[in-house]
């Protein structure tokens, strides 16, 4: 045996609650499902944990096989928790099982969230003192759902063998959301009544039992999914209450920018889009265009700017800009395709306005994998104009189908969008600084602009796009260091056994 052979790797447990393709209703389920596989090939023994959802394709279901059982103690009472396990692509997936609480239609939104959120965490630590496969160095966690964990393992697990040197990593997705329940949950659920440090910790007003602030509090790092949006989180605007405990543990908070899963989006190969193409070969990109104006009933028209727009209908995507420029937008000869699910208002004005311009705006309410797929292909521009953006991974995957973004400057948009330069060609998309109908609409039109006018500068962006990097492999890189510097024997113990 070689000494490399002998070398420790890290073990890193990934929590989240959703990861494709088992569960997503958004960014977090991509992460999930692809960057601890780009953990493995930076060289970590990474593994995922998520819930077992009704939802979960039966074929995932038949393949799983059970590898343990027990019961999850939360508050006063004993709850069942299977574990069931599916290894795919050769990254093991683990399943926490209890019907009551997952056994439903979706994923989120139930009266009970923050008890079934609270079972999944308590169920995570279990699973790590009990089952031998599931024992880790790192236990990432991610947003609300999961951020009890650091909260359990400190106060309930510390002296258990298998958990009392796990590091937690933290990582917010989106601060907005952070699983805010009353009082009663911290003794009725948590069991941490007794405990005032945690207490005081998780509380976030004297009513309200926080349960990202307990994360905040407790983990050994935080991350986030930006280098922007982890300056912006230190910001009273941004930080949604939780601004002073950023800016307090900032020397422990690290924002790293997300990949996307490069074999699932790529036009070269994408079984969901009617012609392949590729950077240098876009001949076929005009047929997905043709192909989605086809579909969505709009002109089949290949003049005409064909502006797509995929994501959450809520108030965080900038929507109202939109809407307050659309008649402005459609006087001047452009196309729109918006496909999403969310506000009510927002659903109902998107479809007031393709009521009102029949072959020129389509509305899609609904949450469509491969409807996406065809309009990242098909579309000239994504249209991203957000109020925040932890990341975002919609602008990531238009500039890889050569569809360019016009975004907002804010989060993962500002770091991930070069903004065209007129004066030297270069650039990925377009952006603009302020929450503004006018300011958007304008970058908006200036790019259509370059569209009518321009062939050779647009032809030059798209290739600019189609040719940046947004693979998995920097950031893995970044989370692997992170994992090291939390356990610098891991290290030393390498460094040994090179000698
Ligand atoms: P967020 O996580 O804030 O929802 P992101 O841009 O980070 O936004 O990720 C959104 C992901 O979900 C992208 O992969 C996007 O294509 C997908 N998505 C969002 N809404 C829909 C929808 N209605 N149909 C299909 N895919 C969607």
């Amino acid at each position: 045996m070689t000494n490399s052979a002998k070398r420790r790797k890290i073990r890193v447990l990934f929590a989240g609650s959703e990861a494709v393709p088992f569960s997503k209703t958004g960014g977090l389920g991509d992460v999930a499902g692809s960057l601890p596989r780009a953990l493995k090939h930076a060289g970590a023994r990474a593994a995922v944990i998520t819930p077992l959802y009704d939802s979960i394709p039966q074929e995932y279901k038949d393949r799983m096989k059970h590898v343990g059982d027990f019961y999850v103690p939360l508050a006063w009472r004993s709850i069942y928790c299977g574990i069931e396990k599916l290894s795919l692509q050769g990254l093991d997936f683990y399943f926490v099982d209890n019907k009551d609480y997952f056994g439903r239609d979706g994923l989120y939104g139930y009266f009970d969230d923050g008890e079934r959120f609270a079972y999944f965490a308590k169920a995570i630590c279990e699973a790590i003192a009990r089952i031998p496969e599931l024992e880790c160095d790192v236990l990432h966690c991610n947003d609300w759902q999961t951020a009890l964990c650091p909260v359990f393992l400190r106060e309930f697990y510390r002296d258990v063998p298998q958990c009392n040197n796990v590091k937690t990593v933290f990582t917010v997705h989106n601060v907005k959301f952070q699983g805010q329940y009353g009082d009663k949950v911290l003794g009725e659920i948590l069991g941490l009544s007794h405990i005032p440090a945690a207490a005081d910790q998780l509380r976030s007003d004297k009513d309200s039992i926080n349960f990202m602030k307990g994360a905040l509090c407790y983990t050994d790092w935080i991350t986030t999914v930006s280098p922007s949006y982890a300056n912006e989180l230190q910001m009273p605007f941004y930080g949604e209450g939780m601004d002073g405990i950023f800016r307090r543990r900032s020397s422990i908070l690290s924002g790293i920018l997300n990949g996307i899963d490069q074999t699932i989006w790529n036009p070269a190969s994408d079984a969901m889009i009617p012609a392949n193409y590729s950077q240098g070969e876009l001949v076929n990109k005009a047929e997905c265009k043709r192909a989605l104006q086809e579909e969505c009933g709009l002109d089949q028209d290949p003049t005409r700017p064909l502006i797509v727009s995929i994501g959450r209908l809520t108030d965080q995507k900038g929507l109202g800009l939109v809407r307050y420029s659309m008649d402005r937008l459609m006087s001047r000869g452009v196309q729109v395709i918006i496909l999403g699910t969310g506000d009510h208002d927002h659903e109902e004005a998107f479809k007031y306005f393709q009521s009102k311009y029949p072959g020129k705006m389509c509305a899609k309410i609904a949450f469509d994998n491969a409807l996406s797929h065809r309009m990242y292909a098909g579309g000239d521009i994504l249209l991203m104009p957000s109020e925040f953006e932890p990341c975002g991974l919609s602008q990531m995957i238009a500039m890889r189908y050569g569809t360019l973004p016009v975004v907002r400057e804010t989060g993962g948009l500002r770091d991930s969008v070069a903004p065209y330069n007129k004066f030297t060609g270069e650039g990925t998309g377009f952006s603009f600084a302020n929450m503004n109908a006018d300011e958007m609409a304008d970058t908006l039109l200036g790019a259509c602009e370059l569209f009518w006018t321009d062939k050779p500068a647009w032809d030059k962006l798209v290739d600019n796009a189609m040719s940046a990097d947004f693979s998995w492999r920097r950031a893995a890189n970044d989370y692997m260091d992170i994992y090291h510097w939390l356990h610098p024997e891991i290290i030393r113990y390498n460094k040994r056994r090179d000698r």
